[in-house]
């Protein structure tokens, strides 16, 4: 399972967890694909992660200055993301039910 680094939070975990972001010759986009050609940079699916990565870390991570344009273009998907702070759903929640102890 390929892993990569959230430059939003620098937790590793598997890729399909992570969004994609590359450096093009038109900007700063995301790539859902994980396939366009460019400096890339992995990012969380999670609100806070962006807000994070969008402060400092996605320039250096792609050692490029994110205009504003780009900003904005990766702010719309911010905003479109889950604000909760934990992505993956904890089976916990079915399994501690119903528990003899
Ligand atoms: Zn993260």
């Amino acid at each position: 399972m390929p892993q990569r680094t959230c430059i939003g939070c620098r937790t590793t975990l598997a890729k399909k967890e992570l969004v994609r972001v590359v450096r093009t010759p038109e900007g700063v986009m995301i790539d859902p694909t994980g396939k366009m050609a460019g400096r890339g940079a992995y990012i969380h699916k999670i609100h806070s992660c962006w807000e994070q990565a969008l402060k400092g870390p996605i320039n250096h991570a792609l050692r490029v200055e994110i205009t504003a344009v780009d900003r904005q273009r990766l702010q719309d998907y911010t905003d479109r993301l889950p604000k909760g702070e934990n992505p993956t759903s904890p089976e916990e929640s079915l399994n501690g039910k119903g528990n003899k102890d």
